[in-house]
C-alpha cells in the first residue's frame, strides 16, 4: 500500500468527501475530474441527518448549515388540499431537521476542505480505461491520435464518476443500469418573502403530476438571497412535447395543481431555459469492489431522487470507507491491503444501501407513473402510516437515512447520536 498514491476519479460529493477523509488519515490522494472548471450545477439537494452527521465529521456542518435552509417536514397534498404526505422530522427526534442546500455550497465546502487536507485535484482529465495487477492500478487517457497513453500508476482506484460512469463497466462485476422512464424539470429561484417556509411542499395529481418547492438556502456568492428549488415531474418521452407546448401551457397546469402556492415562483420564470430537465437511472452492482477498485456514490448505487438520498448515501459511503481503512484506533490495519479494505467497506454498506435501493425503486412509481391503481394504493397506505405511531416512525426513519431493513433496522447510530446532541447548538447557526 505504501509508495503509490490512491486515486479517486470524479470530484462530486462521493469523490471529494472520500478524498478528504482518506487524506486526513495520512494517505496521498489524487482526485481526477473530467470537467476543466469545477462549477457545481444541479438542483438544490435535501441533506438528511445521516448525511449531516458525515458533514459534521468532515468539519463542514457549521458552514453548510449556516447557508442552507432547515426543512422541518415533507408535506404533500392534492390540488384540493387533501393531505397525502406529512412526514415530520420531529417524529424522529424533537428539533431535528433536513437541510435544503444549494449544490454550489456543498461543493465549495468540500473542495476547500479537500485542498486544505492536501488532496491533489487535477481537473480537465478524462480517464478512459484502467488495468489492475496484483500490486497496483494503471490509468489510461486518450492520446489525441486515436490511441491511449498511460496517465499514471496508483495503489488503488476509487470510482466516484457518477451514474453515467464509463469506467464501472470495466470492473469484473455484474451490473445493471436501468434508466427511469420519468425525470424532472427543476429551477432554482429567489424565495419571495410571502413564500418563506420550512416545509418541502409538494402537490400531486394521481401519480402523474407533481410540483414541488424546496427551501434551498443561500450561496457563498449571494448570502442575502434565500433560494428555493422548484421541481416538476415529466416522463422523459414527453420532454419534447413539453417544449413545443410552451411555457404558458406548463404554467397553467402548475396553477391548476398548486394554485396560489405556486404563483410567486411562476412569476419569476420568464422562459423555458430557466427550467432544466434531469433524468436519472437505477444502478445495481453484484458487489462494489473488484480487487484494487471500488465503486462508490452514484457510480455504485444511483437511485431516483424521489427519496432524496443520493448525496446522503455518497457522504455515508465516504465515512464508511474511512472506517474500513482504520476500523479501530490502534488496529493493525496498516498491514491490510486495499482489496481487504474495500471488501470490509462493502460488507459494512450492504444492508443500508440495499434498503434504500429497494425503497427508492418501490416508491418512485407511486409518485412518477400514469397508474391510477398505484395512486389509490399510495394514498391509502400513506393515510394508514400517517395515522399510527409505528407508521410515522417507519416513514421518518426512512427519510432521515437511518434504516437498514423493512422490519428491523440496525443502522449504526453512533454518528446520528452525535448529530442529535449537536442539534441545539446547530439551530443557532441556522439563518
Ligand atoms: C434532480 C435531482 C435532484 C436530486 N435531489 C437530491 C436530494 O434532494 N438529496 C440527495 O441526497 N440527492 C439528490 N440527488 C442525487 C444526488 O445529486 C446524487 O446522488 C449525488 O450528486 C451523487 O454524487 P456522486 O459524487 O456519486 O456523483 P456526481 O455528483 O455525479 O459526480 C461525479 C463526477 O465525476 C466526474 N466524471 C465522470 N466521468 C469521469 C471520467 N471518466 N473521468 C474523470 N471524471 C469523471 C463528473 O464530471 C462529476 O463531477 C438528486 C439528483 C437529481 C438528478
Amino acid at each position: 500500500m505504501k509508495g503509490l498514491p490512491i486515486v479517486v476519479v470524479g470530484a462530486g460529493t462521493a469523490g471529494l468527501a472520500s478524498a478528504i477523509l482518506l487524506a486526513r488519515q495520512g494517505m496521498q490522494v489524487t482526485v481526477l475530474e473530467r470537467v476543466a472548471e469545477l462549477q457545481p450545477v444541479g438542483a438544490g439537494i435535501l441533506l438528511q441527518p445521516s448525511g449531516l452527521a458525515v458533514l459534521r465529521q468532515l468539519g463542514l456542518l457549521a458552514e453548510c448549515a449556516g447557508l442552507g435552509a432547515p426543512v422541518s417536514r415533507l408535506y404533500g397534498t392534492t390540488a384540493c388540499e387533501r393531505v397525502i404526505l406529512d412526514t415530520r422530522y420531529e417524529d424522529w427526534q424533537p428539533g431535528s431537521f433536513g437541510l435544503g442546500i444549494h449544490r454550489a455550497v456543498l461543493m465549495t465546502a468540500l473542495l476547500n476542505a479537500a485542498r486544505q487536507a492536501g488532496v491533489r485535484i487535477e481537473t480537465g482529465v478524462t480517464i478512459n480505461r484502467f488495468r489492475q495487477t496484483a500490486s497496483h492500478v494503471s490509468l489510461f487517457q486518450d492520446n489525441g491520435q486515436g490511441g491511449e497513453r498511460l496517465f499514471g500508476d496508483f495503489c488503488a482506484l476509487i470510482l466516484a464518476d457518477g451514474v453515467r460512469s464509463t469506467l464501472r463497466a470495466q470492473m469484473r462485476v455484474k451490473q445493471w443500469v436501468t434508466p427511469y422512464p420519468w425525470g424532472a424539470l427543476w429551477s432554482i429561484q429567489p424565495t419571495p418573502t410571502s413564500s418563506a417556509s420550512t416545509d418541502l411542499r409538494q402537490w400531486y395529481r394521481g401519480c402523474s403530476e407533481m410540483f414541488g418547492v424546496m427551501p434551498t438556502g443561500r450561496t457563498h456568492a449571494n448570502p442575502d438571497t434565500p433560494l428555493s428549488s422548484l421541481f416538476w415531474s415529466l416522463p422523459t418521452a414527453a420532454h419534447d412535447a413539453w417544449r413545443t407546448a410552451g411555457l404558458d401551457a406548463w404554467k397553467t397546469r402548475v396553477r391548476q395543481l398548486a394554485g396560489a402556492g405556486a404563483e410567486p415562483f411562476l412569476e419569476r420564470i420568464k422562459c423555458s431555459s430557466q427550467l432544466t430537465f434531469a433524468t436519472y437511472a437505477d444502478v445495481r452492482m453484484q458487489r462494489w469492489h473488484d480487487g484494487r477498485v471500488l465503486a462508490i456514490g452514484d457510480c455504485a448505487h444511483a437511485m431516483s431522487p424521489q427519496l432524496g438520498q443520493g448525496a446522503n448515501m455518497a457522504l455515508v459511503d465516504a465515512a464508511a470507507l474511512a472506517t474500513a481503512l482504520h476500523p479501530q484506533a490502534g488496529s493493525a490495519s496498516d498491514a491490510r491491503d486495499w482489496p481487504w479494505v474495500f471488501a470490509d467497506y462493502a460488507a459494512a454498506r450492504r444492508q443500508h444501501l440495499r434498503y434504500y435501493r429497494q425503497a427508492s425503486r418501490l416508491l418512485t412509481p407511486l409518485f412518477q407513473s400514469n397508474s391510477r391503481v398505484l395512486a389509490v394504493l399510495r394514498d391509502g397506505a400513506l393515510y394508514l402510516a400517517r395515522h399510527n405511531r409505528l407508521g410515522r416512525y417507519h416513514a421518518v426513519t426512512t427519510l432521515v437515512g437511518a434504516r437498514t431493513g423493512w422490519l428491523f433496522s440496525r443502522y449504526d447510530e453512533d454518528a446520528l447520536c452525535a448529530w442529535r446532541r449537536e442539534e441545539a447548538t446547530l439551530h443557532q447557526a441556522l439563518p
